[in-house]
């Protein structure tokens, strides 16, 4: 998927995981983490060079991609809501990397290749789709129960 459906089915699970802005943000951020293998990504950009380094010496969907990176959340945050939130958000971008391509989940395993892959012309038609579906549901959501019940702040 695109970092865009990347962010947005994120920030969809994250809240799932921890309804509040805080769920929203860290979910979102989170889905863009395993990206960190490819140079050219948002997330690999930030990191340059070491992006770089991590793409050519272990490949784009292979240890970012894998059940490693899920333990990121538990080693790092303490608050649990905000690591549920960021976990959710990490399976949310395999999950959906996995849909419309192969990514080694069970690395280092050779045989751990999980997911389906789509020729290019579906991959786009499927990452755009779910964007639109997914950014729409958010819209009519925020507007069914009201921004600052989604946020959980008040605004005014
Ligand atoms: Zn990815």
């Amino acid at each position: 998927m695109t970092w865009k459906t990347h962010v947005v089915l994120g920030a969809m699970a994250g809240y799932y995981a921890y309804p509040s802005w805080k769920g929203i943000l860290v979910g979102a951020t989170m889905a863009l983490v395993p990206d960190v293998d490819k140079a050219r990504s948002k997330a690999g950009k930030a990191i340059w060079p070491l992006s770089w380094l991590v793409e050519k010496g272990i490949g784009h969907r292979t240890l970012t991609h894998s059940w490693v990176i899920l333990l990121l959340p538990a080693l790092l945050i303490s608050d649990s809501s905000v690591a549920l939130a960021a976990l959710y958000g990490l399976l949310s971008h395999l999950l959906s990397d996995a849909f419309v391509g192969r990514i080694q989940l069970f690395w280092p395993v050779r045989q751990g290749w999980f997911g389906v892959p789509i020729p290019r012309f579906l991959y786009v038609i499927v990452d755009r789709t779910t964007l639109l579906a997914a950014t729409a549901y958010i819209l009519y959501w925020g507007y069914r129960e009201g921004i600052e019940a989604v946020l959980g702040i008040p605004l005014s």
